[in-house]
């Protein structure tokens, strides 16, 4: 049986200079933190223009990465 695999983003905040250009880029999937001033994905599927490819290229601290999500580590899908 075929794993289902779809693809998350994620921000090292290791990385992350808080520079705010991923949420302008992508308000619906970036936000900042209100307690570090570092970027966070609040919704990975949220993006329906650039697939946040721009803001992955476009980050430049680099800190902007695809993860593979498996059934074990999504969140729950709506049925
Ligand atoms: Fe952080 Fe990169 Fe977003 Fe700037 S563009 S806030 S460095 S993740």
């Amino acid at each position: 049986m075929a794993e289902e695999t779809k693809k998350g983003l994620t921000v090292d905040p290791e990385k992350c200079i808080g520079c705010g250009l991923c949420v302008s880029t992508c308000p619906a999937v970036f936000a900042l933190g209100e307690e570090d001033g570092k970027s966070y994905v609040k919704d990975a599927s949220g993006c329906e223009t650039c697939n946040c490819q721009a803001a992955i290229d476009d980050c430049p601290a680099h800190a902007i990465s695809w993860v593979e999500e498996t059934a074990e580590n999504a969140e729950p899908a709506e049925v």
